[in-house]
């Protein structure tokens, strides 16, 4: 098996996640590999189909990707990890976690079978597109379903 370096644990903030971070993290010490936690904001504007125009101030988003930064940080403090980094992106989950991997070669991504998208496909629809287009190893964690 690979020793792997740089793992990128892709972080949903579903509560599904714990079980993906954990064994993360396992894996983590086991390599004593740097860890790198990613998350993704998916733009609003393009989720938003209404006919009333968004204000052009409305700035969700990045208010969205504090609040992520301000999250992960948390986490890292909560399990004690000093060493690892984050990082916060907007656009689509799947897209955005493959660069990042590229970006940062990271050689292991984590992230769960599942997880705030459910169990409408056999893999979801992140985790499916992540494997599909990755370029480094992928490892998704079986989550049970809600
Ligand atoms: P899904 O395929 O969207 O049900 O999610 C499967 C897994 O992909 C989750 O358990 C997370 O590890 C990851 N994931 C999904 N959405 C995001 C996101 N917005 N940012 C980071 N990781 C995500």
């Amino acid at each position: 098996m690979s020793n792997y370096q740089h793992i990128l644990v892709a972080a949903d903030f579903s509560k599904e996640f714990d079980s993906v971070m954990a064994k993360a993290m396992e894996l983590q010490k086991l390599y004593k590999a740097r860890l790198t936690l990613i998350h993704v904001v998916e733009y609003t504007g393009a989720m938003y189909t209404g006919e009333i125009p968004l204000p052009e101030d409305l700035d969700l988003d990045q208010r969205l990707a504090k609040q992520a930064e301000t999250k992960l940080q948390a986490m890292i403090e909560q399990h004690n990890l000093t060493n690892a980094g984050f990082q916060v992106e907007i656009g689509t989950p799947k897209r955005e976690i493959v660069r990042v991997a590229e970006e940062l070669k990271a050689d292991l991504i984590v992230l769960g079978s599942h997880g705030r998208h459910g169990l409408q496909l056999l893999l979801g629809s992140t985790a499916n597109g992540v494997l599909h287009q990755a370029t480094c190893d992928v490892l998704a964690i079986r989550v049970e379903s809600s």
